[in-house]
């Protein structure tokens, strides 16, 4: 049992909502009418507020603008077909980004602020959930050192956020990728398993270079051979080969453990596949793809739930698929989505009420 949290609520005078065609918006651009907000700071979590949407000021030495202790979660939040708001699996999120938060030495949210205030602020905002296929509220935790000093050390203090943005699809057309043989995301012993911002900046360059040769985004390869592979731009990776879903496995620290690819796990062993989660090479792809066996690819992630490879190039060699006659990850999206918008029952415990 937790506590309930003193939470401040300061209501918005008037609603945005008005302005805003929230079936029609581009992913992350507009916000709904409040922000929830608290700050740590001499060993604990204080002044938790959820206050109308506002800028936020604060010093140029600002340690997070300098040296990166910052992280994030997504999460989405669906109508049901009666107009019930639900959240898909915050539990998950608010466990790894606790994880998040460790691997970069900050503190720990506790789970009255982190989920009781995610769950309040959704209640306010609950309006701005968009009741249409492919739409939801994208749900935007963050924590950011704040203390004013250039000095390289952990920050004393921070402020911990939540933002919502309502969204439509995201990538919803197939990506053609690069297999990456010279940039690395993430090695053994660094951060890859960490939801920190630095993560993206990183991913920057390599993406850029490879949008320039007109890929959409890269497949991170280790960091010592740029051979296994381990993720897709910023979603996991899945091999449909023969009957078998083949995913990274996350044990070296690379990879992010994806709530969308364990629900992903989940549903392929539902439908009969078997499940492999282990090393997987650049040659074994390409093996599989020459014998006729590497029959699907796609990403999986919150924003975008499961996106569509219809080409991958490593090195000389493409690899092109009629991604028309898939099946498995089709059926795949369908069965989330059933499960996300209330369709079907929720088998799993996967959806939070609001
Ligand atoms: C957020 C993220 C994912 C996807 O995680 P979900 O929980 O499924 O949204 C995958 N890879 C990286 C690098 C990410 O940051």
């Amino acid at each position: 049992m937790t506590t309930e949290t003193d939470i401040k609520i300061i209501k918005a005078q008037t609603s945005k909502l008005k302005n805003v065609n929230i079936e029609n918006v581009p992913f992350g651009k507009y916000f709904t009418d409040h922000m929830l907000e608290a700050d740590y700071e001499n060993g604990e979590w204080k002044n938790v507020v959820i206050k109308p949407y506002q800028s936020l000021t604060f010093d140029p030495s600002m340690a997070s603008l300098h040296y990166g202790q910052a992280i994030f979660e997504g999460i989405k939040a669906y109508k049901d077909p009666n107009g019930n708001p639900f959240i898909f699996r915050p539990i998950d999120n608010f466990k790894r980004f606790n994880v998040s938060a460790e691997r970069m030495q900050m503190p720990t949210v506790p789970e009255e602020i982190f989920m009781d205030g995610m769950h309040k602020l959704i209640a306010l905002d609950k309006d701005w959930i968009p009741a249409m296929q492919d739409h939801s509220l994208y749900i935007r935790p963050f924590m950011f050192s704040t203390d004013h000093l250039i000095g390289v050390r952990p920050s004393d203090t921070y402020k911990f956020m939540i933002i919502l943005s309502p969204t439509g699809p995201y990538y919803n057309v197939p990506m053609k990728i690069y297999v990456e043989e010279k940039y690395t995301r993430a090695a053994p012993g660094g951060v890859g398993f960490s939801k920190n911002a630095g993560n993206y900046g990183g991913s920057m360059y390599a993406t850029a270079l490879a949008r320039k040769h007109g890929y959409d985004q890269v497949l991170w390869t280790d960091a010592f051979e740029h051979k296994t592979l381990q993720e897709v731009g910023t979603m996991n990776v899945f091999f449909i080969i023969g009957n078998t879903a083949v995913t990274p496995s996350l044990e070296d620290g690379t990879i992010l453990a994806g709530v969308t690819r364990d629900s992903a796990i989940t549903i392929l062993k539902e439908m009969g596949l078997n499940i492999e989660e282990r090393k997987i090479t650049v040659d074994e792809l390409m093996e599989a793809h020459k014998s006729g066996n590497l029959k699907e690819v796609f990403g999986t992630g919150t924003a975008a739930t499961i996106s569509l490879i219809k080409e991958l190039k490593y090195k000389d060699y493409t690899m092109q698929f009629n991604i028309d006659e898939w099946k498995v990850s089709k059926e795949l999206k369908n069965r989330i989505d059933n499960i996300r918008y209330g369709k079907v029952a929720d088998d799993y415990g996967w959806m939070y009420k609001v």
